[in-house]
């Protein structure tokens, strides 16, 4: 699995294979029976073998108690939900060799206001995030959890783990990036540090060994914000790209991030500064189509450039490949809705 967590699952861990030793759920060979019959045996199925995760758990109540019950179990995993973290398990790309559930953790399965901002605990299903209460909150946060997925995974998939997760096609992260999250991040001794959370998606900060993502702050914008998502099917699906378009207009900004494309959300800096000196701030806040379609073309090409053109005397670069180009257009059309229903 990719993600945040599972550079320090792999590290303290191990995945399958040799390398976890101690870990294997397959029963010893029965010595005197592959004598007497001298074909190979099939070794006893044990309940480990019925159930490859069937490690120990531990269900701490607090978020102070799940960082110590880490610390404690260094090659412990944290599960929330476990949508990703069991599908891992069951393909047999992850075997912890024990877990901290984070399920029973009240504090982090609700949301308060605090100094104009929301605090959000990790611990929030995608489908609680989906409710109109939260939607009045933070509109397109709601709305990408509302499209993360079939219910059973919005149920069960929390936003702290949607985030740890870092998947390309997580659909809560551009929302976070476009908003400017920060996480809130328990560590040993009651220790919390603040971090943005593009920095843990973009690699540039990393959950160390034995923490713990406690809440999302949200600054709370009280102004229009979209979030699209194609899919490139009917119904539930991951995301071939989707676009987060926040206005702010006490900043008299415009705020945007395409997820999917790239390894992260990706934010267009120069088409947002652009797009945001076209709006009358003061006034009716409309753009021409014309403005709209130039803003999503300047969106998808800073996410999805041309190549370089050669050097002198070199060879020119093979054009973009029709998919990418596809891709592209994809781009273009969700951040010129996103932006066209923000401004309506
Ligand atoms: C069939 C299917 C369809 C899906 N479709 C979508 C989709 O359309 N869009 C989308 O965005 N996602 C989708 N997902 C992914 C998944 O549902 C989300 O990423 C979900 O939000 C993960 O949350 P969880 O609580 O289940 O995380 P878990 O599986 O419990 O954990 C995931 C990772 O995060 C770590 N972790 C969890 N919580 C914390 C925490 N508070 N602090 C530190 N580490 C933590 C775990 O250790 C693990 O490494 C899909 C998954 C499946 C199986």
């Amino acid at each position: 699995m990719s993600g945040l967590r599972a550079r320090t699952v792999r590290r303290a861990a191990g995945t399958t294979g040799e390398g976890a030793a101690g870990l294997s759920t397959h029963a010893p060979h029965a010595p005197q029976a592959a004598q007497s019959t001298a074909q190979p045996v099939t070794p006893p199925v044990t309940p480990a073998d019925r159930h490859p995760a069937a490690q120990p758990v531990t269900l701490p109540g607090t978020l102070d108690e799940a960082v110590a019950a880490l610390a404690a179990m260094p090659a412990a995993v944290p599960v929330a939900g476990g949508t990703d973290l069991m599908a891992s398990v069951n393909s047999g790309q992850l075997r912890p060799a024990a877990l901290v559930g984070l399920g029973r953790i009240g504090e982090i399965r609700g949301w308060e206001y605090l100094d104009g901002h929301a605090l959000l605990g990790a611990g929030l299903t995608l489908a609680r995030m989906g409710r109109p209460d939260f939607a009045a909150l933070i509109p397109a946060l709601a709305a990408s959890a509302r499209a993360a997925g079939p219910a059973q995974i919005r149920n069960a998939g929390t936003l702290g783990g949607n985030i740890v997760s870092a998947a390309p096609t997580g659909d809560t992260l551009p929302v976070l990036a476009a908003l400017e999250a920060t996480l809130i991040i328990a560590g040993p001794g009651g220790a919390r540090r603040e971090v943005p959370a593009s920095h843990l998606l973009a690699g540039m900060e990393l959950l160390h060994a034995g923490e713990v993502v406690g809440y999302v702050r949200v600054p709370l914008l009280h102004a229009p914000q979209t979030f699209l998502k194609a899919t490139g099917r009917t119904g539930p699906g991951r995301a071939l790209a989707s676009a987060a378009v926040v206005l702010d207009p006490a900043r008299r900004n415009v705020r945007c991030a395409i997820g999917a494309v790239a390894p992260m959300p990706l934010r267009p800096l120069e088409a947002e500064q652009w797009v945001a000196s076209l709006i009358d701030w003061d006034g009716q806040r409309g753009l021409a189509p014309e403005a709209l379609a130039a803003f999503g073309d300047y969106v998808a090409m800073a996410c999805i450039p041309d190549p370089p053109p050669a050097e002198e005397g070199g060879e020119q670069p093979p054009p973009l490949p029709p998919a990418a180009l596809h891709l592209r257009r994809t781009v273009a059309a969700l951040a010129r809705r996103g932006l066209g229903r923000a401004l309506a």
